[in-house]
């Protein structure tokens, strides 16, 4: 087997990622396709089962650098979503009835049309979620308010937050995270969020620190709950275990320490049919800062855009071509089937 470690610079960028899956390393060719999968279960070509949430990336400017960031997210990413294309975002969901808009970035609250944004999505009366990662609210006294704010407007918050402790947080996110998650997450809980009976939503994420799958979403839950009580009093509602896909920061991670063949054998083996019928690219639309349109946010950070000869940009929406769309898989996806299933919104089954 030739090294894959010696045939491609892991620390290069998502051409490299494409190359990898499609590369003609026999260990990685004898995996079986995922489209084939899919196939055995009259699944192929996926299809979508409706349009229910746009999650939109306002951009790749983040205070923090995560190592497993499929976003490759970071302080000096230059590229925001513009007013104009967030008008454009909203003048799709006014003409549809999409009921969800899923906020992302990087940390989306650094675009500076971010609040408006907000404002404008809450006018139109739909659900509104954002992808805290906690620390922007105390990185600046600018954000301070921001617990406030999306009380306000009443903002589902939804946060990483890989362990209870100090050291494996701060592994995975950087230096001093942890503490400042804290901090974050007490401003929360003060706002009312992760309070019961506020209405207020705070779910967590979690996602495995290395070439594992994550353990059961419940008894994850279950001790999160206990301990964040415990050693912090901090409250949240739910935890959402989620898989690492190889993408990206997490690829290039596989790849520099070896665990790239071991970590695909270990999503084909835990493919599970019923995850596959629930994939999250079945109900959503993805949306780049520059507005393009993606099955998943997945797809967007591989460069794999709405395919099929459809319009693939927001100015060309159009949901009943988008309903009858094609979506694009690649090896990657088995990320979303391994085991109970993985999304945004952690388990699928
Ligand atoms: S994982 Fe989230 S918080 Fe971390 S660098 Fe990426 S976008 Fe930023
Ligand atoms: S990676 Fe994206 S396209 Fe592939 S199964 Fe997951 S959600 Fe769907």
């Amino acid at each position: 087997m030739k090294s894959l470690q010696a045939s491609h610079n892991p620390l290069s960028n998502s051409f490299i990622q494409l190359e990898v899956l499609n590369t003609g390393d026999e260990t990685i060719s004898s995996l079986p396709k995922f489209s084939e999968k899919l196939r055995a279960l009259g699944l192929f070509p996926l299809k979508p089962l409706n349009i229910n949430t746009l999650q939109i990336n306002v951009g790749k400017m983040c205070n923090q650098t995560c190592k497993h960031c499929h976003v490759d997210a970071g302080p000096d990413r230059k590229e925001i979503m513009t007013r104009e294309t967030m008008q454009q975002c909203l003048d799709i969901l006014a003409s549809t009835s999409i009921q969800t808009v899923d906020l992302t970035g990087g940390a989306p609250e650094m675009n500076p049309d971010f609040r408006w944004f907000v404002e404008e999505i809450s006018k139109l009366g739909r659900k509104i979620i954002v992808r805290c990662n906690l620390t922007i609210i105390v990185a600046n006294k600018k954000y301070n308010d921001l617990p406030e704010f999306f009380k306000t407007h009443r903002v589902e918050v939804i946060s990483s937050l890989p362990y209870y402790s100090s050291h494996k947080t701060d592994a995975q996110r950087g230096e001093g995270v942890f503490n400042d998650s804290l901090k974050a997450l007490q401003l929360l809980n003060a706002a009312g969020y992760g309070v019961e009976g506020s209405g207020l939503i705070l779910n967590l994420v979690y996602n495995p620190s290395g070439a594992f799958l994550p353990p059961p979403q419940g008894s994850l839950e279950s001790d999160f709950k206990r301990e964040l009580k415990l050693r912090f009093n901090i409250f949240f509602n739910e935890l959402f275990a989620i898989t690492n896909l190889p993408v990206s920061r997490f690829l290039d991670y596989l790849m520099v320490s070896g665990n790239y063949d071991g970590y695909m054998e270990k999503l084909v083996n835990s493919f599970n049919p019923e995850a596959a019928q629930n994939v999250m690219c079945r109900s959503m639309i993805s949306i780049g800062w520059d507005g393009y349109l993606y099955d998943c946010d997945f797809n967007q950070m591989l460069d794999l855009k709405i395919n099929h000869g459809l319009p693939d940009h927001i100015k060309n929406f159009n949901t009943e071509q988008l309903n009858q769309r094609e979506i694009v898989i690649n090896q990657h996806c088995y990320g979303c089937t391994a085991g109970a299933g993985s999304s945004c919104g952690g388990e699928i089954v």
